[in-house]
């Protein structure tokens, strides 16, 4: 049976991890992970994330299945999250939530979904994008095409190029958007920009599948979720994939949401029918440790205030390290203008590194990132920072 199995390609950024946990050297740092640590260099667990945590296990409640498509206090604040607790869309019964394993499996849900509504859609996706869009809208059966995004010559957006990209697709095209905190340029646009994309997304008839992954580590909670509410704005249908991974520093427990936005109420009963069974044959339903955790924050305005007040410090403190970074090029000789990496937003930056300056970095120096140039900026800290800018900077000026 297995004879002819061929060996699969690892996975380039958990190939990355294996690489750096074998390296010996004491003064290694791991810049290719896509995983806010603190200062410390310690993935955070959240005092609001502790506190519920606390209380659930002290009800001593019984794990039964949860329902297919989660649990309800869990999904009303995933969906408030993105669209708004005011939202005239929520308030017209035309908004379905569902608890999803992590934002890959709301992505993974709303593919299947896809294909069984438009088989033969093209789904086009960011230049460059997150790593695992492009392989599973292609095992979900798609033809995955790219649109022009990043400008290697600006470190910016190729705005022009994206509108052009967006306006050539047939319609009924799948348009996966990272709504804030682009992984892996830590690029984004700005609210004018989002109005024109949403605008030609709907004049196009385009399908908007809008990815938000980072919620609350650009702006905050409310001005990063801006571009869904310019496209609820629109009155358009769209997906939306939510994680809290990272927001909630619960990577493990595969928190996500898949949000869809229909034409009405009577087709809100008819999708979700149909999205559950999607589900159970998946995965039956959701697992309830994590979810429950996420639920009890978002319904429980002491504990949503605390950790809101935890996610500042986080966005806070990757900004710090951005400055720093820039500062400390600069300090140790690197000629080209770098302020770019301020301006970019999120846990990455395309630091401009070429993959032959990642691999000396790697090698030379013991620091780990993608061969794109992609660093994870929440892996600095006031200890490793100026190691880590002193080595960037002696292979970005050879
Ligand atoms: N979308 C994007 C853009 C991401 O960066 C990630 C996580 N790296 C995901 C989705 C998936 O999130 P999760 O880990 O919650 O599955």
């Amino acid at each position: 049976l297995f004879q002819a199995v061929e060996l699969a390609p690892r996975d380039p950024i958990l190939g990355l991890n294996e690489q750096f946990n074998a390296d010996p050297r004491s003064t290694k740092v791991n810049l290719g992970v896509g995983v806010y640590y603190d200062d410390n260099g310690k993935i955070p667990l959240l005092a609001a994330v502790h506190q519920a945590e606390v209380a659930r296990v002290q009800l001593a409640a019984a794990r039964g299945y949860l329902p297919i498509e989660g649990i309800a206090g869990y999904n009303k604040g995933a969906q408030e999250l993105v669209l708004g607790k005011n939202s005239p869309l929520i308030g017209a019964g035309r908004v379905l939530t569902m608890q999803a394993l992590g934002g890959t499996g709301a992505l993974k849900i709303g593919a299947d979904f896809i294909k069984q509504l438009v088989p033969d859609a093209k789904v086009a996706i960011s230049d460059p994008s997150w790593e695992n869009h492009r392989a599973l809208f292609e095992r979900a059966g798609f033809e995955v095409v790219n649109y022009p995004y990043y400008d290697a010559v600006t470190h910016g957006l190729n705005f022009k190029g994206m509108i052009e990209g967006l306006r050539s697709l047939p319609q009924k095209s799948v348009v996966v958007l990272h709504a804030c905190c682009h992984n892996p340029t830590g690029v984004d646009l700005t609210v004018d920009q989002w109005r024109e994309v949403a605008q030609v997304v709907k004049a196009s008839n385009l399908i908007p599948f809008l990815d938000i992954a980072y919620q609350g580590f650009g702006d905050g909670l409310e001005a990063d979720a801006s571009a869904v509410r310019l496209f609820a704005d629109l009155d358009m249908t769209m997906f939306i994939s939510s994680s809290f991974s990272k927001s909630f520093s619960l990577y493990g427990e595969r928190v996500g949401a898949l949000t869809i936005v229909t034409g009405s109420q009577d087709e809100s009963s008819r999708v979700l029918s149909q999205v559950k069974r999607v589900i159970r044959t998946n995965y039956s339903n959701p697992p309830t440790h994590g979810g429950t955790i996420v639920s009890t924050v978002l319904n429980n305005p002491e504990l949503f205030a605390l950790w809101d007040k935890e996610l500042a410090g986080m966005r806070d403190r990757i900004r710090l390290m951005r400055k720093q970074l820039v500062e400390k090029l600069t300090q140790y000789g690197v000629k080209e203008d770098c302020s770019y990496v301020m301006k970019q937003r999120g846990m990455f930056s395309f630091s401009g590194m070429t993959a032959p300056q990642v691999e000396r970095l790697r090698a030379e120096h013991g620091i780990y990132a993608v061969s794109t140039g992609r660093i994870c900026v929440a892996a600095l800290n006031s200890k490793n920072i100026d190691t880590v800018a002193k080595a960037m900077a002696e292979v970005m000026k050879a």
